[in-house]
């Protein structure tokens, strides 16, 4: 079974999951210190945009590094006190944001594309990975199940295992078939059971083990969700429902209220404390 197994192919080529969503494919690349993971994401990015794909890139770093410069206009707009700054110019945008998102989120906000390629994302439990080990060992170490790949940079003479192969970097064709049959979508990462899974997580390892649909999940479709001080609350689907159908009914008595799109909700409750 297809890991897109519930998805509709559009007639321009791209993918529409359940509910409407247009959502890029995700592979993470995923490694120690030094192990060679840029190397692996500019040579799969490269045979994927090769190929006529729309490919983006996320990056995650550990390390402290200044995103603007000291003294620019953008820097003292956030200096003044602005949370989210943006600079936008003939040939691109930049935007600032003084909260960490999520990786579907950020995913999301880099627009329509058939394939993202993050970098650094070692505990992400919500997408398929490619291993980048320096040693065999690290293997285990860097495995959750979801792994479609690893990659053997330099000869390191890495061997697979439970059915995953080894790719040599210098295979960017096999790095990127590997990619195009087995990735999936950034999973919502609510951890619902809405698909009768526990989490995610087993969601997602039944998904590449042809046991479970990509349609199967709840957290795509409908649009929902209930955000408490900036952070995503965890519903089920029950509650979901029985959530939005009492808004749509409080909804559709008020005079005036025409064609619904998007509902959005947002209340002060106190302090806080
Ligand atoms: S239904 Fe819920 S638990 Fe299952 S994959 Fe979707 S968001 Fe995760």
């Amino acid at each position: 079974m297809s890991v897109l197994a519930g998805v509709k192919d559009i007639s321009d080529g791209s993918m529409v999951y359940p509910g409407g969503i247009v959502l890029a494919r995700a592979v993470s690349v995923v490694g120690f210190k030094d192990s060679g993971k840029t190397r692996v994401v500019v040579a799969l990015v490269g045979e994927l945009v090769g190929r006529g794909f729309r490919v983006g890139t996320l990056k995650h770093t550990a390390e402290s590094v200044l995103l603007d410069t000291p003294g620019k206009d953008s820097w003292r707009h956030r200096e003044a006190g602005s949370v989210a700054t943006g600079i936008l110019h003939g040939r691109g945008s930049a935007l600032f944001l003084d909260r960490v998102l999520t990786v579907r989120e950020a995913v999301v906000r880099l627009g329509e594309l058939d394939f993202v390629v993050t970098e650094g994302f070692k505990s992400v439990g919500s997408m398929a990975k490619l291993i980048v080990p320096r040693v065999e060992g690290e293997v285990g170490e860097l495995s959750n199940g979801l792994e479609i790949g690893i990659v053997d940079v330099d000869g390191r003479g890495v061997r697979g295992g439970g059915g995953v192969q080894v790719i040599p970097l210098g295979d960017a064709g096999g790095l990127a078939d590997v990619v195009e049959e087995r990735a999936f979508p950034v999973l919502p990462g609510l951890d619902c059971r809405g698909c009768e899974f526990d989490s995610c997580l087993e969601f997602g390892r039944a998904l590449l083990a042809g046991e479970a649909e990509l349609g199967a999940c709840v957290g795509f479709g409908s649009g929902f969700s209930l955000r408490v001080d900036g952070e995503e609350v965890a519903l089920g689907p029950s509650v979901q429902d029985v959530t939005r159908s009492v808004v749509l009914d409080l909804l559709s008595s008020f005079e005036g209220v025409g064609r619904l799109g998007r509902v959005e909700i947002s209340f002060e409750v106190g302090d806080g404390v």
